[in-house]
């Protein structure tokens, strides 16, 4: 082993030459068809193992396993002891930590302290948040003005029952802890899930399965399915059996999926791409915020729906952010996810640095300057260069496009005005954030920004308690806090003639 890596735990070793099956009904499933999907080290580009690729007659066992979980005891549970099931759960989560984490290190290719503070770490303070939602479930009582018949008066109730089985369908950027905000709230409201992780990174929400058994959850309260996405990943959208479908992913696919859901007038959830602006006003210390500008632009090697990725810097900084940024660029040590003293790691998958790069040699073409960076280093495994593109004018494809990778553009901006007409003019509406002191600038940026999340001297930082989703083409609903509990219930109201 490479020195400096973090030793790999004996129980990881083990379960990655696990033969790795679907999880159905509680327990791990062969998959009808001996069709496997290969999953990589991206620090290294090789083969670590393989999972089930689900047939749609695998889908059908899931989701009738969860059918008959949700007609048994789990959505008639107590509150307080659903809530105790989820704790449970959480516990296991933290003392399964190093595990998970390095399991999603050695699969996804992020930092291990990555993984161990957010995919585990803020998760397991999640999933705790989320148990409290199950007991803290309320309707409303309403006073009623219905005329007939003469002198009956009526009392109005709202009642929130579960929405049903969840179809939960997730990306490869944070797999375990997105898996996790669709399983946590879904399972605090009486829900059970089957739940499709991205082809690319499977491994983690197959643990998270086994644990959720460990920890007394019902049989068929928690099912995954592991296959491709135009064709599992479909067809679990589309399926009558689902009663609601939440989805992570981009925004092309997440119309497919609104589109499948809607063919059974399934309700349907979408967090979707974004192609978030970062302003930074003349009065700020470019030296203070420059660590926050960098883990805005390149935590997870960008790979973060809210990453910033298009810098507006007002004109007389523009100078000296470039220099700085490029400075913090040109310093970045590439190298893999167990080595915790690296600033970058690989990039997912093959795929996914190719269609970096290939937006990158786009928006040179289009006359914008490569910087820094622009390029695979000459190494194995799915590394590309932090990248600082400037001179791009707003059509350009590194200004358009979602790029998810370690690739920013810094623009000059004359005034907030014009940031906050260039940051708009975006399809995209998810995040944004706004770097300054001045009070009145700031109080109309936040205003001014059409996005779902503004941040003030601070962006990507999340919270169970911040609803979390998008505006225009990135998404349809609200994450996190109260607004999650209206995703997986249905209410139910009822009238009183007394
Ligand atoms: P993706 O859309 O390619 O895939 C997401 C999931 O959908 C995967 O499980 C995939 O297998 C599945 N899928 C693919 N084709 C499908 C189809 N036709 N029908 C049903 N499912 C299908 O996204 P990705 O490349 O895995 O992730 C990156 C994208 O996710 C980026 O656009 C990013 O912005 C977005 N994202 C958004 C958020 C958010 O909260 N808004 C969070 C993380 C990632």
């Amino acid at each position: 082993m490479q020195d400096g890596l973090v030793p790999v735990l004996p129980e990881v070793d083990a379960f990655l030459r696990k033969d790795h099956r679907l999880f159905i009904g509680g327990k791990p499933v062969p998959a009808a068809s001996d069709r496997t999907i290969e999953l990589h080290d991206p620090s290294t580009g090789a083969v670590i193992g393989h999972v089930a690729s689900a047939t749609t007659g695998d889908l059908d066992l899931a989701v009738a396993a969860a059918r008959r979980a949700l007609a048994g005891d789990w959505s008639r549970m107590r509150p307080a002891d659903r809530e105790r099931h989820i704790h449970r759960l959480a516990d296991l989560i933290e003392a399964h930590g190093e595990e998970l984490a390095q399991i999603e290190t050695i699969n996804q290719g992020k930092s291990i302290t990555i993984s161990r503070a957010i995919e585990v770490g803020a998760s397991v303070e999640y999933v705790r948040y989320m148990a409290g939602w199950a007991t803290k479930i309320e309707g409303s009582t309403l006073d009623l003005s219905i005329p007939m018949p003469p002198g009956v008066r009526h009392t109005g109730l709202t009642l929130r029952e579960p929405v049903g089985v969840v179809g939960a369908i997730v990306p490869w950027n944070f797999p375990l802890m997105i898996a996790l905000w669709k399983i946590a709230p879904a399972l605090a409201c009486g829900c059970t899930v089957v739940l499709k992780p991205a082809a690319e990174t499977p491994l983690t929400a197959l643990r998270l399965a086994e644990l959720a058994s460990e920890a007394g959850l019902p049989d068929g309260v928690l099912n995954i399915v592991t296959g491709g996405g135009s064709t599992i990943g479909a067809a679990l959208a589309r399926h009558p059996g689902i009663d609601k479908v939440t989805f992570t992913g981009s925004t092309a696919v997440g119309r497919e999926v609104g589109i499948g859901a809607l063919t059974n007038m399934t309700n349907f959830s979408l967090e979707l791409g974004g192609k978030n602006p970062l302003i930074v006003l003349s009065d700020v210390d470019v030296g203070a915020i420059l660590p926050g500008l960098a883990m805005g632009c390149f935590l997870n090697q960008g790979q973060v729906c809210a990453a910033a990725s298009r810098l507006y810097v007002h004109a007389p900084l523009y100078d000296r952010v470039v220099g700085d940024l490029e400075a913090v660029m040109k310093s970045m040590r590439l190298g893999p996810g167990l080595d915790p003293s690296a600033d970058l790691q690989p990039l997912v998958s093959a795929r996914q640095r190719n269609a970096v790069e290939s937006i990158v040699d786009e928006a040179a073409r289009a006359g914008a300057t490569i910087l820094t960076g622009g390029r695979r280093p000459d190494r194995p495994g799915y590394f590309f260069e932090p990248t600082l593109i400037v001179d791009a004018d707003h059509a350009n494809p590194a200004i358009q496009k979602e790029i998810f990778g370690p690739v920013v553009t810094v623009t000059p901006v004359r005034d907030l005005d014009d940031a906050l007409h260039r940051a708009n003019d975006s399809g995209y509406g998810l995040a944004a954030s706004i770097w300054s002191n001045d009070f009145a600038a700031i109080t109309r940026a936040i205003r001014g920004l059409r996005a779902g999340t503004v941040w003030v001297n601070s962006h990507i930082p999340v919270d169970p308690n911040l609803p979390f989703g998008g505006f225009k083409q990135s998404g349809i609903g609200r994450e996190h806090g109260r607004s999650i509990i209206d995703q997986y219930t249905e209410i139910k109201s009822v009238c009183m003639a007394m």
